[in-house]
């Protein structure tokens, strides 16, 4: 902990210094008085963005296509045109995007964010990146004299609408003190965990492990229908044994009614099984499993199911069972 120790503090570079020193004017977020700013209002960002403004903060808003904005701006929300103009207008930015391209380019390009930050600002992108990608932006609202932390989400589409996400968090830990009430609006649990990369390599190990327990689960649905088991009795013994999970008790029936409205597009699950992978090989650490899942999700990608749920990934493994 960098904080309240004099010995620490005079250890630390310049820069980091720079960082304390702003960490430090960072006003805590309150309903009624802080501005709030929202960029990608898709299926998270939306319900995120809902569960802020029923906290009765004063929240702005932005989404490359501006009409997913409309529902919000009837519930109070404010609709800006640029991400620019969203860092302009709120003390807070928080940015729900796709994937590494995206959130680079709403951080850091022209009328990005970086371009409307300040001192005594901060960044929050709750987006699912590799940590080069967050500390690649990190470095970008630095240098403006605002504070960063990276902030994705462990928790789907169900968690994001009753306000019951799990932050992985790293970066300025005065910017994660500053916005305890917001991500409390947001989520159950927040974690920091310390330098910026680590929030984002913890979330794409989590991802790893759900993605690969998927496609477990979607064998095991196609091997019990192709050896004559009911799918319904898989999932009862499933449910009363030690690998009883929520996912294949959620999912499950969807699951068998080959019903897949996109609550985790599949598209983005494969994304994270494909950084979740890159972390691997940086570190020359086999993923022998993650591996074989990543190939189905993108075999489901190319059988057209990436905007479908991350589960349709079942229609891949049952085609190559027939
Ligand atoms: P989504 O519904 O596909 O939303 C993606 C958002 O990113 C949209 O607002 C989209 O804008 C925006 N976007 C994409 N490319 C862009 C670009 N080049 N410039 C500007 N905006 C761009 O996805 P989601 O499910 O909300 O997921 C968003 C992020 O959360 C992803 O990183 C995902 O991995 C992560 N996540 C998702 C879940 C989940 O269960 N859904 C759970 C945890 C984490 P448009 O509307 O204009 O396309």
């Amino acid at each position: 902990n960098l904080y309240g120790d004099p010995q620490r503090f005079t250890s630390v570079p310049p820069r980091a210094r720079m960082t304390l020193k702003t960490r430090a004017q960072l006003a805590k977020a309150e309903p009624g008085k802080t501005k709030l700013g929202f960029a990608g209002i898709g299926i998270m960002g939306l319900a995120m963005t809902r569960n802020l403004i029923k906290a009765g903060y004063e929240v702005y808003v932005w989404n490359r296509n501006p009409a997913k904005c409309d529902p919000l701006k009837a519930e109070g929300a404010k609709v800006v045109s640029s991400p620019k103009q969203l860092a302009q207008a709120a003390d807070y930015t928080f940015a729900m995007l796709s994937d590494p391209p995206a959130a680079l380019e709403v951080a850091t390009g022209p009328d990005g964010i970086v371009a409307g930050l300040a001192k005594g600002k901060g960044y929050v992108d709750v987006s699912t990146v590799d940590a080069e990608t967050s500390q690649a932006i990190a470095a970008a609202v630095r240098g403006s004299g605002a504070a960063f932390l990276e902030a994705p989400v462990s928790g789907s589409k169900k968690p994001a609408e009753d306000g019951k996400l799990i932050f992985l968090t790293a970066g300025d830990q005065a910017l994660f003190d500053a916005v305890a009430g917001p991500l409390g609006a947001m989520g159950k649990a927040s974690f920091f965990l310390g330098e910026v990369g680590a929030g984002a390599n913890m979330k794409l190990v989590v991802n790893m492990i759900m993605g690969s327990m998927m496609v477990a689960f979607a064998e095991g649905l196609a091997l019990a229908e192709q050896s004559g088991l009911k799918q319904q009795d898989l999932l009862d013994v499933l449910g009363l044994g030690a690998i009883a999970a929520p996912m294949f008790a959620m999912k499950g029936p969807s699951m068998m009614a080959h019903k897949y409205a996109p609550a985790f597009p599949l598209k983005h699950q494969q994304k994270d099984m494909r950084l979740a992978i890159q972390l691997g090989d940086q570190h020359a650490q086999t993923l022998p499993v993650a591996s074989a899942a990543n190939a189905a999700y993108l075999q489901a990608r190319g059988k057209g199911l990436g905007d479908e749920d991350f589960s349709a990934v079942l229609e891949a493994i049952i085609k190559a069972h027939k």
